[in-house]
């Protein structure tokens, strides 16, 4: 596995790769990794010719007060666990070169970003869209991975790279769980013992939903969200953030379920300093 920190290193890297007409598969991260992020490294192994990981753990998507500077960061271990799943190029930009002194310029996509996580985070998904359309420019893969437990941000990115016709096919990849239906996530290590055996809840909460909607028929969306949220309220340790229930591609709350439509419920929970997100989707028949 190549390590490089420059766009240089990089295009002088996978010049040859380009000439061949290699595919390129790449998965943006910020570190952290875990089976969640080597899910979508082994979908891109086994999807393409040539595997491009990045860390880069992005101030831009982090608010004043968030987690940036206490983000979990593990990279001997990252490298190791990316070398053994055979990326080829491993890229870790620095901040200062990613955003030197006179950046400024920001991708806003703007709908999508202000619902669910927007609303409590309003600079986050602009950050996110940033970053990652700087690093499609880097990287110029034909195929970008991402985890569908980041529902809002694949809908972002997808967007993004419709509307700038940036030339890359997104996939993305089903969440990776813990036995007990945790969604993993770098910010479960923030989690003391008590509030990691109540946060299993939350799928749980999500799975309750699901077999209202498919098993019992319910189609009234509000209710739905209303039960969602009281049985978030009642995890011990928890502070709900939102549980909303909306359609999957805009984003917007929906009053009624839709045959043919699909739904999705969708959460953010606070267990001390660890803002864990999950989600669902929902089809009536
Ligand atoms: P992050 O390092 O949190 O920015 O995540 C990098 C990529 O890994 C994003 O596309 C995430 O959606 C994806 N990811 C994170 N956690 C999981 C998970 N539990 N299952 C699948 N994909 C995930």
């Amino acid at each position: 596995m190549k390590r490089l920190r420059t766009p240089r290193a990089l295009d002088r890297a996978l010049a040859p790769s380009r000439r061949r007409g290699l595919k390129i598969g790449f998965v943006p991260t910020m570190g952290a990794l875990h089976e969640g992020h080597l899910a979508l490294v082994r979908r891109a192994r086994r999807d393409c010719d040539v595997v491009v990981a990045s860390i880069f753990v992005n101030p831009l998507q982090f608010g004043p007060g968030e987690d940036y500077r206490a983000y979990p960061r593990t990279r001997r271990n990252d490298r190791r666990l990316l070398e053994d799943a055979r990326v080829d190029v491993l890229y870790e930009p620095e901040v200062s070169r990613m955003y030197p002194a006179g950046f400024q310029t920001s991708i806003r996509v703007e709908r999508l970003s202000k619902p669910l996580c927007g609303a409590s985070r309003p600079i986050h998904f602009a950050g996110v869209a940033t970053v990652v359309m700087k690093l499609l420019q880097q990287v110029r893969p034909g195929v970008l991975y991402l985890g569908r437990k980041d529902f809002q941000q694949c809908r972002v990115i997808e967007r993004m790279i419709e509307d700038l016709s940036v030339p890359v096919r997104v996939v993305t990849v089903e969440t990776v769980r813990e036995p007990d239906g945790l969604a993993m996530s770098s910010r479960n290590a923030y989690l003391d013992r008590a509030q990691r055996a109540s946060a299993a809840g939350l799928r749980a909460a999500l799975e309750e939903v699901r077999r209202r909607v498919e098993r019992g028929g319910e189609r009234d969306a509000r209710l739905l969200r209303r039960r969602l949220r009281s049985r978030l309220q009642a995890l011990p340790r928890a502070r709900v953030d939102y549980a909303h229930v909306v359609d999957a591609r805009t984003l917007e709350d929906v009053v009624q379920l839709i045959p043919g439509k699909t739904a999705l419920a969708a959460v953010a929970v606070c267990f001390g300093r660890a803002r864990l997100i999950d989600n669902i989707t929902l089809r009536v028949r």
